[in-house]
């Protein structure tokens, strides 16, 4: 079993069966017992409805453990999900975010363990994200990975299956839901509640002039009548609202590429960067990236999904060796960089 453990999804992918679990990582608990209430998609109906002792959070904000109960109790409802009676104890690959410290692997690693698995094994999410996308990762050639997820945004440079130049910013699609919301409360004295701030973003945002330009009509408080007031809001707007949080993901693509080698940095010219992360999935980011950095951008096929394919993978691979001889484990972890 192969688990993506994402700030905003989390992917299970089973082995000749493919992805069977895709549910946003939150849990709902009762602040007073500690007592799970809900995971994953019904907790995520509760956010901003909770009466007060229950609080429905995202663990994984930042794309760190902040909270390590909840994480185990989070990949335990997950496990439990697919896990098959007699298999109990499975063998599992994690997808943790490339900044993590040792600690914090660790802690994911503790947390799948006490959730129920057999052995884990890490692999960094650039690594996986390009497996997932069908990229030959082994090859001593410089490729470029960005993924912008939910509360982190991921950029690497990959050769020889390792990560050669990474850097992680703690930012993502969240960060531009929260600039809309702060927008509509300053511009428009309208209060709404994140789930409308990503809807606005999904529905209308984008980094890019767009052609025809929308608009979307937004529902919410106002704040000075403290009425239900319903706005035309364009798709400019969004725009503008967004673009702190996308020019800082831009800054650390651009970071990322002046600390690559030049022979890497000419691959990756020729070839291109590789986006994927639901954040890249915002209209017209491939062309802003593609604009700002003077290099060809193709996005993943399937940018939510590609990091725990390829993570599930990554397992079949790692199965297929060690049941051909434990010499060979070794050489797998130095190829994929798993700890
Ligand atoms: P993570 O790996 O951190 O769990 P994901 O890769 O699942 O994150 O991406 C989640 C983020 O992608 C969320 O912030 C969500 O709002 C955003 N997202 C998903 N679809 C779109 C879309 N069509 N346009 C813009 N953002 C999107
Ligand atoms: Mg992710």
């Amino acid at each position: 079993m192969a688990i993506d453990l994402g700030t905003a999804n989390t992917l299970v992918y089973v082995g000749g069966r493919g992805i069977v679990v895709s549910e946003p990582s939150v849990v709902a608990s009762d602040l007073d017992t500690g007592l799970v209430h809900a995971v994953g998609a019904e907790a995520e109906r509760m956010i901003g409805r909770t009466p007060a002792t229950i609080a429905a959070t995202r663990p994984l904000r930042h794309g760190v453990i902040a909270d390590f109960d909840v994480t185990e109790e989070m990949l335990r409802y997950f496990m439990r999900k697919v896990i098959d009676r007699r298999i109990a104890h499975p063998r599992m690959i994690v997808c943790a975010p490339s900044g993590v410290t040792e600690v914090e692997k660790r802690a994911v690693e503790e947390a799948s363990l006490a959730a129920g698995a057999r052995r884990v094994h890490l692999i960094e999410e650039p690594i996986a994200a390009a497996i997932g996308a069908g990229i030959a990762i082994e090859e001593p050639i410089g490729r470029m990975v960005v993924d912008v997820g939910g509360g982190t945004s991921e950029m690497a440079v990959i050769s020889l299956g390792g990560i050669v130049v990474s850097r992680s910013a703690r930012v993502g699609g969240y960060e531009m839901d929260e600039a809309i919301t702060h927008y509509l409360r300053t511009v428009h004295h309208l209060a709404v509640g994140s789930q409308t701030a990503e809807r606005i973003k999904i529905g209308i945002g984008s980094v890019t002039r767009q052609d025809p330009e929308v608009t979307m009509e937004v529902r919410g408080r106002h704040l000075l009548t403290g009425l239900p007031t319903a706005i035309e809001l364009h798709s400019e707007e969004v725009r503008a609202a967004v673009a702190s949080p996308v020019s800082e993901i831009l800054q650390a693509i651009r970071d990322t590429l002046e600390e690559t080698p030049p022979e890497l940095a000419s691959d990756i010219a020729r070839d291109g960067i590789l986006l994927a992360g639901g954040g890249t999935m915002i209209r017209g980011f491939a062309e802003l990236v593609s604009g700002e950095t003077g290099m060809p951008v193709f996005s993943a096929e399937s940018p939510l999904t590609c990091v725990a394919t390829g993570s599930g993978r990554a397992l079949e691979h790692l199965d297929m060796l060690t049941s051909a001889g434990r010499g060979r484990r070794t050489r797998l972890a130095a190829d994929w960089r798993m700890a």
